[in-house]
């Protein structure tokens, strides 16, 4: 069975690099699932867990926003975050959503800092659910 070649990286490095039967991504339009051979395509991604099949198992990442370039037998996430499960610091991560909480609960509606907090707010519970927390 064909795979495809999977790289997460970010500016901090890479945080994974493999081959897999097919990963699925969370585009600014929706899911979006990649088997070998799908057509080309650069998409921006959205806060969210990305996929990777292989086998029966399936590994998550979470990846906070960036880039997905495809091609037939290559994926390329360019991520701003991205993290494995085993990387994620699970008490930070809801320190971030509390603090994000709270911010929306204070902030004015519409305002610049109403958006951050409802983006930290999204990134925190991503980070959670890929935990399983
Ligand atoms: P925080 O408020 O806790 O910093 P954040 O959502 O603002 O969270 P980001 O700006 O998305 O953080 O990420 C900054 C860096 O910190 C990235 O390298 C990211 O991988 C890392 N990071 C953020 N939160 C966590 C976490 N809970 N566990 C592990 N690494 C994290």
């Amino acid at each position: 069975m064909p795979t495809i070649h999977v790289n997460v990286v970010t500016p901090d490095g890479k945080v994974y690099d493999g081959d897999v039967d097919m990963v699925s991504v969370r585009t600014v339009e929706g899911e979006l699932g990649i088997l070998p051979r799908h057509i080309p395509l650069v998409a921006p991604l959205t806060v969210g867990a990305v996929r990777l099949k292989k086998g029966s198992t399936v590994e998550k990442v979470a990846v906070s926003g960036g880039f997905v370039e495809v091609r037939p037998d290559q994926v390329t996430i360019l991520a701003e975050a991205a993290e494995l499960p085993s990387a994620i610091d699970v008490d930070r991560a809801r320190q971030a959503k509390e603090r994000a909480e709270q911010r929306l609960n204070a902030v004015q509606k519409d305002g610049i800092d109403q958006k951050r907090a409802e983006l930290a707010l999204k990134r925190a519970i991503n980070r959670l659910d890929v935990t399983g927390k």
